[in-house]
Formats: C-alpha cells, sequence, structure tokens
C-alpha cells in the first residue's frame, strides 16, 4: 500500500491562513485516499525545536493533532499518528543520510538562505533540516507529501539523495513522486493563500506581530469577526475579485468561499458590483465566526487521553516500519 504523508511544525497555534491553505486540504485528501492509502500523520517535534516555541511545546504537539481531528480527519486503521522524536530512526537516518548529501547541495537550499539571512550566528539544524525532513519521508516509503511550494526544493533533494543512495548501496528507498506529480496528486489548480487582513500584499503568517493582521484558529470568534470588519481594502468601491488592484477584497471573497464551502466563481458573482464593502464585510465575518464557534467546539471535545491513545498505537506502527527501512539502510552501508 502507498504512503502520503504529511507534517506541520507546532511552535505556536495556527492561523486562519495555515487551517485553509494547509490542514483543510491534507483532511479531504486523507479522507479521500485511506481506504488504499496509509496516511502518515506526523508532529515533527525535532523540527520544531529548531526555533524558539511560543508556549508550552508538549501542549502544542497535543493540541495539533486535536486540530486535524477538528477538521473532519476520518481515522480509520491506515491513519497513523505519531512524534517524530518518538521515533528514534528518524535522527539515525539523518546522520546516515547526511554522509550521503554533499554541503553543495544543501548550501543551495532556499530556505536555509531566506532563514539564515541576516542572523549572526544561525543553528546547525536549520542548514541540516532538509537532510532530516528526507529522512522523515523515506523511512515509511512516502510516496506523496502534500506541501506547500515553499518546500519543492527539498522534495527533490529527498528525490536526490534516495536515488543517489540507492545506485550506490543497492535498492533501499522508495523515489518520492515528482512534486509536478504530487501537485496532479493534489487535485489543485492554484495553492490556496490567504492574505494579511491589513497588509493583503502580503501573505497571513502567524509570525506577523500585528495582532489584526491575522485569525488565529483560538481567537474569540467576535474578535475575530471585528478583525474581518478592520480588514484593509480599497478606495475602487466596487467589488472585483482581482488579487493585483483588489488584493483584499479578493482575499475577503477567497475566505468567504473556502470557510462556506461554496465554489469561488458563485462567491465573486454574487458580489460582483456591489458597492458597499461594509456589506460584504459582514458576510465574512459572519462565515468565519461560525466556522470558528464550530470548530472549537468540535476541538473541546476531543480529550487529551483520546490524542494519547492515536498517539501510541500510530509509534507502535511507525516504530516497526521505520525501524525496518533503517535497518535496510544500516545494513546497505555495512553498520549491521
Ligand atoms: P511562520 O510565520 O512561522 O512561517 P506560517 O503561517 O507561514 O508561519 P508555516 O509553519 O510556515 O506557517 O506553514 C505551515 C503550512 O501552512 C504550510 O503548508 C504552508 O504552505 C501553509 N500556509 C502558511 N501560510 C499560509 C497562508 N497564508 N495561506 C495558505 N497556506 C498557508
Ligand atoms: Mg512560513
Amino acid at each position: 500500500m502507498k504512503t502520503i504523508l504529511t507534517g506541520i511544525r507546532t511552535n505556536s497555534v495556527l492561523t486562519l491562513g495555515n487551517y485553509l491553505g494547509a490542514l483543510l486540504p491534507m483532511v479531504r485528501l486523507a479522507n479521500e485516499h485511506s481506504k488504499d492509502f496509509n496516511v502518515n500523520i506526523f508532529v515533527p517535534d525535532l523540527h520544531s525545536i529548531i526555533s524558539d516555541i511560543d508556549g508550552d511545546l508538549q501542549k502544542n504537539i497535543i493540541r495539533t493533532i486535536k486540530y486535524y481531528l477538528a477538521a473532519g480527519l476520518e481515522v480509520n486503521e491506515n491513519v497513523h499518528f505519531y512524534r517524530q522524536s518518538h521515533v528514534p530512526a528518524h535522527s539515525e537516518l539523518c546522520w546516515i543520510l547526511n554522509c550521503v548529501a554533499t554541503m553543495g547541495e544543501t548550501s543551495r537550499m532556499i530556505q536555509f538562505k531566506e532563514k539564515s539571512k541576516g542572523q549572526e550566528s544561525c543553528n546547525v539544524a536549520i542548514f541540516d533540516y532538509p537532510i532530516l525532513m528526507a529522512a522523515d519521508i523515506l523511512l515509511y516509503s512516502a510516496e506523496f507529501v502534500p506541501v506547500g511550494e515553499d518546500q519543492f526544493q527539498h522534495i527533490e533533494l529527498t528525490r536526490n539523495l534516495a536515488m543517489r543512495f540507492n545506485n550506490r548501496f543497492g535498492e533501499t528507498f522508495v523515489v518520492p513522486a515528482k512534486t509536478a506529480d504530487q501537485v496532479k496528486f493534489m487535485e489543485v489548480e492554484n495553492a490556496v493563500r490567504i492574505r494579511d487582513l491589513l497588509n493583503p500584499e502580503k501573505k497571513m503568517s502567524k509570525s506577523t506581530a500585528a495582532e489584526n493582521s491575522k485569525i488565529m484558529l483560538d481567537d474569540e470568534p467576535a474578535k475575530a469577526a471585528k478583525k474581518i470588519m478592520s480588514a484593509t481594502t480599497d478606495s475602487f468601491g466596487k467589488v472585483k475579485f482581482d488579487m493585483f488592484n483588489q488584493p483584499g477584497i479578493s482575499n475577503l471573497l477567497t475566505i468567504e468561499s473556502l470557510v462556506t464551502g461554496v465554489p469561488l466563481q458563485e462567491v465573486i458573482s454574487t458580489w460582483a458590483g456591489e458597492t458597499r464593502y461594509g456589506d460584504l464585510k459582514k458576510k465574512v465575518a459572519e462565515s468565519v465566526s461560525e466556522m470558528l464557534a464550530v470548530f472549537q467546539a468540535k476541538l473541546a471535545e476531543i480529550s487529551d487521553e483520546e490524542v494519547l491513545r492515536l498517539l501510541e498505537s500510530g509509534e507502535k506502527y511507525a516504530n516497526e516500519v521505520a525501524g525496518a527501512k533503517l535497518l535496510d539502510a544500516q545494513k546497505a552501508f555495512g553498520l549491521r
């Protein structure tokens, strides 16, 4: 059975952008394919500690699993949740792959260049994490790894490492699908990109300091509604979907569509030409606050115990699968 694998770093509470752009698409994929695929959802806690943690890491880990469940992920015997640090094979394979990867190729990673830029002394993990990510994927022979465009280069690196390892040491790893095929598998035309509410030219990010620029998944619904009402728009005075000239309005239309499930074209034609931006804002504020209320109520129903039970059984599976693959790699290298 083929494997789909995904993980989101758990450094803080997620935003509406993370929810609509990463969580919901993954839940859709998982529910669609979990009868015929292994669906591995892991918490990359070793990736999380590369940078500062906002809050308590243990609480963040549990909450992240709850997010998937509250977003509608249907659990069956093919869906596996696990914490990366509870499966030691990740760190061990990372070391072996470190001996296969070159400084040249890892130095070319755009994420590394961006994240280390301007930092007087950045930690080694910022440089090495794509190799750990390769281990995360190769240990489970995962073919599909739905990620944002910012991670495509790391998928290509993983493919190169797997092919090089197989050539040098014998067929050991399944090479993940090419990024173009990954996109096809996700059946999306465009990746979702929710904009910052105050500066809609930029994307909404959890690390942006301004409170009103982002909606957090734990915002009180009324507070989220206020943030939508104070979102930056424009002075055209006419609703039109035009990301370039009217990014604020276009962002609101996008959010309305994704939150309600009404196709974007339909939302656009309902509001096209409307001159009172306040009416559109009111409708979007209502939709978002309703969605948050439902999501938060579901979240509150999921107990820590339920999550821990899922993690324990998932980690048993993960240690078996990853342990066997690690052993193959150790044998290929002559370590066993
Ligand atoms: P940070 O500011 O810490 O980088 P972030 O909000 O950009 O946080 P990430 O942890 O970098 O979030 O990304 C987690 C996932 O959410 C990724 O799959 C990413 O593609 C997706 N994502 C992040 N921001 C948005 C957004 N504004 N719209 C849609 N998807 C997003
Ligand atoms: Mg980011």
